[in-house]
């Protein structure tokens, strides 16, 4: 990775390499942290923050469901955010934000209410998570063989460290099978989603994404309901099985990091014409125009620094 000049650490910017953490911090022994992804995109009127007070909001609640005290206030973490992406002077396309809390050095054993509550961001640039090409062309996808866990025993409402073990083992499964990305289902056989993002299917002209019943509640999967909807597509949210992906006209993935990845294939079935579908063309297009501030109807979710 590209490393950058500062990194935020509980109130202070500290150089890059001087952002460390000592090895008996608690989250490395049992996993319970928490993290966003958050981007900017470089316009005309230099770097945009892209729903910076949703993604915020997000870390700041997934913190509350895992028994996190994040110390500062969205608002202040929102300004450190800006402040971060200047001081840090890049000059790329586009910078990925991290910011994330997690449990420090102090105290051992599962029981961590005295644990320090470390808060970090750092941001860097960071290319197509999932390649220019896969951009253009779309992805393969494979079936997890494990399922996402069941909300019985899992909280994948929060974007929690600890759900990527889950997401981890699906990933390098598809891609040790020679696929570039899993797709998990739920315990009952319905699509979740993705290792990192959501999914979408076209069928007929309607867009279809499951509910978030096992999923993490996207802000890219709901900034796409918004603009497909108000290009007047039909948008349906309800359970996707197996089969009806093979039998899709199109399908794609939306996160932060993803954006909108055409897939062109799942399990050895060709997704529509094997490549970028004209829906999901259409939307991409309109995606990276709202980003890159350049439709006047979506300003409202940038945040210039
Ligand atoms: C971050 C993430 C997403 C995408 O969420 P966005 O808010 O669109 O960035 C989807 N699924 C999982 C498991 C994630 O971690």
């Amino acid at each position: 990775m590209d490393a950058a000049k500062y990194i935020w650490m509980n109130g202070e910017f500290k150089a890059w390499n001087e952002a460390q953490t000592h090895v008996l911090s608690h989250t490395l022994h049992y996993g319970n942290g928490v993290i966003e992804g958050t981007k900017a995109y470089k316009t005309d009127n230099g770097y945009a923050i892209f729903r910076l007070n949703d993604h915020t909001k997000r870390l700041k609640e997934s913190a509350k469901m895992t028994l996190i005290d994040i110390p500062y206030s969205v608002e202040e973490l929102n300004e450190a955010q800006v402040e971060l992406l200047r001081k840090n002077e890049f000059t790329g396309d586009n910078v990925y934000i991290r910011p994330f809390a997690f449990l420090g050095y102090g105290v051992m054993g599962l029981y961590h209410k005295g644990a320090p509550v470390e808060t970090v961001i750092a941001a860097w640039e960071w290319g197509a998570y999932l390649g220019e090409e896969g951009l253009k062309s779309g992805i393969r996808l494979k079936i997890a063989s494990m399922s996402r866990p069941a909300n019985t025993s899992n909280m994948g409402k929060a974007k929690a460290t600890a759900n990527y073990l889950n997401s981890q083992m699906a990933k390098f499964e598809a891609i040790e099978c020679g696929y570039d990305e899993a797709l998990l289902l739920d315990d009952q056989g319905y699509v979740a989603e993705a290792s990192g993002a959501c999914f979408f299917m076209v069928k007929d002209g309607e867009i279809i994404s499951p509910p978030n019943d096992n999923s993490l509640a996207s802000i890219t999967q709901k900034t796409v309901i918004e603009l497909a909807q108000d290009m007047g597509y039909t948008v349906t949210r309800r359970r996707v099985s197996r089969e009806e992906i093979y039998v899709a006209d199109e399908a794609f993935l939306t996160g932060t990091a993803a954006e909108i990845t055409p897939i062109r294939e799942v399990d050895a079935r060709v997704i529509g014409s094997g490549s970028r579908g004209p829906i999901t063309e259409i939307i991409q297009s309109k995606y990276f125009d709202i980003v890159f501030g350049r439709d006047e109807k979506y300003k409202h979710y940038l945040t210039y620094i």
